[in-house]
């Protein structure tokens, strides 16, 4: 496994393996592996001949009072964890290579930005589609890999390439939970034993909702509010949001039809975690 930190010997590594037509899978991350990130570059490893794993803390997709500073790195952990999944290289890069002092450009997606996280983290969207961009032309693979977990991020890049005709097929890989129902993220190491415990309210909820879809429920505010009351029990847990959305538009439902994601934004703490489900309803 090769480590880069920087653009120009990465590219020349690439330019030689795409000359011997190589295919090339790219894992975009901000590192402090876990198996949700592990099962995207087993998912690369599988589909591709070489598998490229970014890891970078994109401060564009952090507003000024979220967790840039705080965010959890354990670099020397990360080349371990990468190198046993499978990984062929690590990009590494700092501020400085990303962004030149001067950078004025940004990638923007309508609409599909405006609910969900787009709603309390207006800015955050902005810095991803940009990040992500920036790795795409970087590394030039043949397909990038995402997880649903942060379903609507995948929807907008879906989008994004798309839109502007980036030759890369985005792979969407289910999302890793702990053993409890958790999903796995790094941000969950911020959490004390007692907020832990207290995190299962989100998968419990999102589990409860689709029972009551199966039973025949189609109400999007019978399905968001039988999720409020169950995570309102748990003291110190508090809603971002909770909604029906259509898989497709991102905007909010009033009756389940089709493909549909329910997702939920809780602050447990300082912590601020997502979920959520998708489903296909008749
Ligand atoms: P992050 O390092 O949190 O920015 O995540 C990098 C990539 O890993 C994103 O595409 C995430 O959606 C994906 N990812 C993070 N956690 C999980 C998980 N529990 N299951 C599947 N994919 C995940």
């Amino acid at each position: 496994m090769k480590v880069f930190s920087d653009i120009v010997s990465l590219r020349e590594e690439l330019s030689s393996l795409k000359n011997m037509n190589y295919k090339i899978g790219l894992v975009p991350t901000m590192g402090y592996l876990h198996e949700g990130h592990i099962s995207l570059i087993r998912t690369s490893k599988g589909e591709n001949d070489i598998t490229v794993l970014s890891i970078y803390v994109n401060p564009t997709q952090f507003a000024l009072d979220e967790d840039l500073d705080n965010y959890p790195t354990d670099l020397e952990n990360d080349k371990k964890v990468a190198k046993e999944a499978g990984a062929d290289i690590i990009f590494i890069p700092c501020n400085e290579i990303m962004y030149s002092n001067n950078h004025l450009t940004y990638v923007t997606v309508d609409n599909l930005t405006n609910n969900l996280c787009g709603k309390s983290r207006p800015t955050h969207f902005n810095g991803v589609t940009t990040i992500v961009t920036k790795l795409f032309n970087i590394v030039q693979p043949d397909k990038a890999y995402f997880g649903q977990k942060d379903a609507q991020q995948a929807i907008i890049i879906k989008k994004m390439v798309n839109d502007l005709n980036i030759p890369i097929k985005i792979i969407e890989c289910p999302i890793v939970r702990e053993k409890d129902g958790l999903a796995m993220s790094s941000r969950n190491a911020y959490l004390n034993k007692n907020e832990r415990n207290k995190a299962t309210i989100l998968y419990k909820s999102l589990q409860y909702a689709k029972s009551l879809i199966i039973k025949g429920e189609r109400n999007a505010h019978k399905i968001t509010s039988n999720i409020a009351n169950m995570i309102t029990k748990e003291s110190g847990v508090n809603i971002d949001y909770i909604n029906v959305v259509d898989v497709n538009t991102l905007e909010d439902i009033s009756i389940l039809k089709g493909n549909i994601l329910i997702a939920i934004a809780v602050k447990l703490g300082d912590t601020r975690l997502i979920d959520n489900i998708r489903l296909e309803v008749q």
